[in-house]
């Protein structure tokens, strides 16, 4: 109402309750403060990316809308930093605090609806530890031991029964091809369709920025794996054998999934990791290393080769490297929303 054009909506100033622990017209005035110390610190920049790639909107300069969407993002951020900084402090509830390289899941009234009750249940009692583990069990006073049900040996705390128990590698494999099944399933389609398309090789061109202009980000054509070719196969280690492609080269590792074009001269070899959230970077790192050996080999025989280790912690939630994965094979927008579901 104050940003109206029209004087009379402007001179109006309703009370909004909000009962007495949170004002809504203190904390939109905090917003635009701090949306207005931004415009003087100017452009930060907080992660790895190079100088001059981070852009921001400066706040004074933006028309009314443009504002009022910017307060109630920066007024979102707070109450994050405050869930954080409250969650940090508690011993159980923090995991989720600690892991890196992890896609957020948005919990919408839709998808929530979406869900089975027991995904659900899953989900939100595992993210907090609150599942009814040994050890848990042991701290509300249910049992007197806290030894894990299954090998009887270790504590049986959320992250041994998840991911570190003897007993359970049956149940890890199981739940590791459960994820690859749907994974290939994705990238088969992709593959097929690209598969109907006619080649088209694109000229790489060098583009340039106009002077004083900022640097347009252009989109990694890193693994614009399919475009080029239409001969792609797919090869996958769930209910056959991994058959590595013996003309590429000859090797008794055996990724989860291997995708090659004999014509394009380009293979990309794909593992996937289910592990324990916190782990998701050391996995990356791990199953990287595992087949440099291979892809060094591969480029020796004048071969592309991308390995591409990919992660979904055992909770459900995503790895960065997946949601990379299926954006770098065309997987955008609604289909990958529906796809990370
Ligand atoms: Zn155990």
């Amino acid at each position: 109402m104050r940003d109206s054009a029209d004087k009379i909506i402007k001179k109006i100033h309703p009370e909004i309750r909000s009962g007495t622990k949170w004002s809504a017209s203190k904390t939109t005035q905090e917003a635009e403060c701090s949306l207005r110390i931004k415009d003087i610190m100017g452009v930060t920049q907080s992660n790895r990316a190079g100088l001059g790639s981070t852009t921001n909107k400066i706040f004074s300069k933006e028309g009314p809308k443009e504002k009022r969407d910017m307060v109630l993002e920066e007024v979102r951020v707070f109450e994050e930093e405050q869930r954080t900084a409250v969650a940090v402090a508690q011993a159980k509830q923090c995991a989720w605090t600690k892991w890196n390289d992890i896609e957020p899941i948005k919990l919408s009234w839709k998808s929530l609806i979406a869900m089975e009750p027991l995904a659900i249940s899953f989900l939100l009692r595992s993210t907090y530890d609150l599942l009814p583990n040994a050890t848990n069990l042991k701290l509300w006073g249910y049992t007197d031991s806290d030894l894990c049900f299954s090998c009887k040996q270790d504590r049986g705390t959320l992250r041994h029964v998840l991911s570190a128990c003897p007993k359970l590698l049956q149940l890890y494999t199981w739940r590791h091809n459960q994820v690859l099944e749907i994974i290939i399933e994705l990238l088969r389609t992709q593959y097929e369709s690209a598969n109907q398309q006619p080649v088209t090789v694109k000229q790489p061109t060098i583009q340039f920025d106009k002077e004083g202009e900022c640097p347009v980000r252009r989109k990694n054509s890193e693994v614009k794996q399919l475009n080029g070719a239409n001969d792609w196969k797919i090869s996958a280690d769930l209910f056959t054998f991994l058959q590595f492609p013996a003309h590429i080269i000859q090797t008794e590792k055996r990724p989860d999934i291997a995708a090659w074009s004999d014509t394009k001269k380009s293979v990309l070899l794909i593992e996937l990791t289910v592990p324990w959230e916190e782990n998701v970077e050391d996995a990356h790192e791990r199953k990287k290393n595992r087949y440099e050996s291979l892809r060094a080999d591969s480029i020796e025989k004048n071969w592309k080769c991308f390995v591409i280790p990919i992660e979904v912690g055992c909770r459900g939630f995503l790895g960065h490297s997946v949601i990379s994965l299926l954006t770098k094979l065309g997987i955008t927008g609604q289909k990958l929303k529906a796809a990370s579901n």
